[in-house]
């Protein structure tokens, strides 16, 4: 079993507090390290690296900047399959998709090398007589980075290369259940000649999350994870006087019309939905199936799903484990839940084993049909290979159910009609539309971000809104005196 720790000013430490907890691989049960919870003071030290390193950090040339941008990026894709394994031996997603995490990620990397194009400021000649204006970006200083443990590599690197690029010093925490990959990334950027203290790991739970929420040395917080801790941290981080972007949980529909090529909605709500083990804020977990597609869609999805392979990640098996064996236990409590309130479960993934790993935490696809709206499979996140098919007449009703979600993360529509299409990206109330995607993430030049309760603040993350948030504008007038600029006058400055 090893030890883990943090990573301060360039180094490995493993600070000073008596607190740890265990992190499992999910496949076996078995626990494969000891994670050191920071204290107060093993934050601090962190946010203390991160101040220091700021002030020559935020000076260091933009040229210089985006060498070692484009050198980690380039270590980045030769090793990548190396991240992948460190994932999923602590995450349990498998290979494939943990290579996938690690290339979404990338994706932000290679954005951020052309952070001296989005760093450009706007400059205006003769504003006023012989008066220029200019405007510039700068950086915030050290930020935060706290992040959930579903997407371990990824969710960090929505942020920090984008923070790092624009001059500012991090201080990441990552999920106390997938900690490795933080390190990982950490080690690498030094490799890539990042310079010690600019970007900090620190592990821990909420005594780490609330000083760097309370510690004003930290400018901003970007968060990722649960609605009531991204709400928690929202307020409690604004409430500080900081710039908060806070991304919560999510319960994604994907509408079925009924002109819609069923075979490919279904192969879409399968990969969809049980892709990571339903362990996505992305993941649809709610089929709307309007008109008569019901019947003919369920049948699909079911003869599909029935054939996913669930094992250890690097087996070759399609879905992995849950995280822990308490969420696994709570996602089959909503499954008895839905089926005590009268829905049918068609695919029953509850009394699923993998041989060879009688410990691991095993739940197998599973989908409900006749879901309510009422039901608390449908009006709670369940982070889980669960789908959930609820039944509407019309596409009306269809998106009236969206719409009084509590959640606005993701959403797709399977049809071939385009006017259909269109009326439904512009009403639905969504962050982040597909139309025959189901998963529709943005690239990296775009933003990520949901609305109503999947997103606090008005921040998305990546794209130009990332580049915003890790920046703030100053305006320049200048005026080169002259004699003709002489003599007095109080009154308000006009331009002429
Ligand atoms: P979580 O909210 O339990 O934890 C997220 C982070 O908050 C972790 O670093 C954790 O240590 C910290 N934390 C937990 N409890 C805390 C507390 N009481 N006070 C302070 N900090 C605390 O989330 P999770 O289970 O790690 O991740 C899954 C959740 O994240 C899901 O709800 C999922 O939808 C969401 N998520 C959202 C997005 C998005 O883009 N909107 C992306 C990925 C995951």
């Amino acid at each position: 079993m090893q030890s883990i720790g943090h990573w301060i000013d360039g180094k490995s430490v493993s600070g000073t507090s008596e607190t740890t907890a265990p992190v499992t691989n999910p496949a076996t049960g078995a626990v494969t390290g000891e994670l050191a919870l920071a204290n107060v003071a093993d934050t601090r030290a962190a946010i203390d690296a991160a101040t220091l390193a700021f002030a020559t950090w935020r000076d260091t040339s933009l040229t210089r900047r985006t060498q070692v941008l484009f050198r980690f990026r380039e270590l980045l894709n030769e090793r990548k399959e190396e991240l992948a394994a460190v994932i999923t031996a602590e995450h349990g997603k498998v290979a494939a998709d943990a290579l996938g995490e690690v290339t979404r990620g990338l994706e932000v990397v290679e954005f951020a090398c052309g952070i001296p194009h989005l760093l450009k400021g706007g400059f205006t000649e003769n504003a006023s007589t012989d008066v220029d204006i200019q405007s510039v970006r700068q950086p915030l200083g050290p930020v935060a980075i706290i992040a959930p443990f579903n997407f371990p590599a990824m969710v960090p690197m929505w942020f920090f290369p984008l923070a790092i690029g624009s001059g500012n010093t991090v201080v990441l925490k990552p999920s106390e259940k997938d900690p490795s990959a933080a390190l990982w990334l950490a080690r690498l950027f030094q490799e890539a000649g990042l310079p010690d203290g600019v970007f900090n790991v620190v592990q821990g739970d909420k005594v780490a999350v609330d000083e760097l929420l309370d510690n004003p040395g930290i400018k901003a917080v970007s968060f990722v994870g649960s609605t009531p801790i991204a709400k928690y941290v929202f307020q409690r981080g604004t409430a500080a006087g900081k710039r908060v972007q806070a991304l919560g949980g999510a319960k994604n529909h994907m509408v079925v019309l009924p002109d819609a090529d069923l075979d490919l909605a279904a192969d879409a709500a399968v990969n969809a939905g049980f892709g990571s083990a339903g362990e996505r804020c992305m993941a649809i977990s709610v089929v709307v199936a309007v008109g008569g597609v019901a019947d003919e869609l369920v049948g699909k999805i079911a003869e599909r799903a029935a054939s996913i392979v669930t094992g250890e990640g690097s087996s070759g098996a399609d879905m992995g484990p849950l995280i822990t064996r308490a969420h696994r236990d709570r996602v089959a409590e909503y499954i008895d839940a839905g089926e005590n309130a009268g829905a049918e479960v068609v695919l029953d993934g509850r009394a699923l084993t993998v041989e060879g790993a009688p410990d691991g935490f095993w739940l197998g696809p599973t989908i409900l049909d006749g879901v309510r709206p009422t039901m608390s499979v449908y009006t709670d996140e369940i982070f889980g290979p669960v789908l959930s098919v609820v039944r509407v007449g019309t596409y009306e009703e269809a998106v009236a159910l969206i719409n009084a979600n509590r959640y606005g993360n993701g959403t797709a529509i399977f049809t071939n009609d385009g006017g259909a299409a269109r009326r439904f990206h512009h009403e639905v109330e969504v962050g982040m539309v597909g139309v025959n995607v189901p998963i529709p993430v943005p690239m990296a030049y775009y933003s990520f971000g949901g609305w109503k309760n999947s997103l606090f603040g008005d921040s998305h993350a990546h794209g130009t809104d990332g580049v915003h948030f890790f920046t703030r504008t100053k305006a320049i007038t200048t005026r080169w005196l002259d004699p003709s600029h002489g003599g007095l006058e109080l009154g308000f400055p006009q331009n002429n």
